[in-house]
């Protein structure tokens, strides 16, 4: 459903160019969940723009259920970010004055949806997070994992095809963590997951494929359940 192909993306700053993605080429299924792991500046966070549409790339192709994206309009990358991707951060990125159902709301608000219908959405994305009986809750009064539940449930209201997450449990103790995971474990049954992770066990017990990355390409491509010795 998505394919990256030879994808390339510099920044220039000044004199300096770097190759944050260096030739990447990867296809990823309708449903899995993968964790892409990397020493810091290996790319792991431009290939996550990249495949969200939150940053451009310099060369290659991205083809998306069949279409490529070098032909994609402004008006096409508005859609497929509005509607086919949802996004969750280590940071949770809530905004603090606004209650939990407004947060989740926010999310749909450059999509063609009323009010009513936002409300509605939020409230079932939040039952499925566990949150409903928080609903009248600000961000300071939850917990980092609830936190961590309402990014989720703003990322999903707008039922995405694709879940992509940057260090989501990056703040969270190892508890809370495997709370996370777990959840995030049963949306991959229904979405495609790509999770940039610095926990190389979490990766390997939750995820079914582990895509390493090294200088701006992909290392390694690996079923983590494979490769376990056997007993
Ligand atoms: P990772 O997520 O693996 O830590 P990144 O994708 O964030 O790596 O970064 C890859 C490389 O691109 C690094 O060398 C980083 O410094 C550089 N880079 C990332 N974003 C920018 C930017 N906005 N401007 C300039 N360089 C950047
Ligand atoms: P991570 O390891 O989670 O990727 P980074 O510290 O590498 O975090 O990057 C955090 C943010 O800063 C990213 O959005 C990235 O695009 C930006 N960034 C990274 N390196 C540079 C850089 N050299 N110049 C400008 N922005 C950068």
């Amino acid at each position: 459903m998505l394919e990256l192909k030879n994808i390339k993306k510099y920044y220039k700053v000044g004199e300096i160019t770097t190759k944050a993605l260096d030739g990447v080429s990867v296809s990823f299924r309708k449903q899995e969940f993968v964790a892409i792991l990397g020493p810091s500046g290996s790319g792991k966070t431009t290939m996550l723009n990249v495949i969200g549409g939150l940053d451009n790339y310099d060369s290659g192709d991205m083809v998306i259920n069949g279409k490529e994206t070098k032909s994609f309009k402004d008006s096409d990358w508005d859609a497929y970010r509005n509607n086919s991707v949802g996004f969750i951060f280590q940071s949770y990125n809530l905004i603090g004055h606004l209650g939990i159902l407004d947060n989740v709301e926010l999310g749909m608000t450059l999509s063609n949806v009323s009010k009513r219908e936002r409300e509605e959405k939020a409230r079932e994305a939040l039952t499925r997070v566990g949150l409903k009986d928080h609903l009248d809750k600000k961000p300071n009064q939850l917990s980092g994992g609830q936190m961590q539940r309402v990014a989720i449930a703003r990322a999903l209201a707008n039922n995405p095809d694709i879940l992509l997450c940057d260090e989501p449990t990056g703040a969270l103790d190892t508890e809370t963590s495997v709370q996370i995971m777990e959840l995030i474990r049963e949306l991959s049954k229904e979405k495609l997951v790509i999770m940039v992770t610095h926990n190389p066990e979490l990766a390997h017990e939750y995820a079914d494929r582990i895509i390493e990355f090294a200088d701006g390409k992909i290392q390694k491509d690996s079923n983590p359940h494979q490769e376990q010795p056997k007993p």
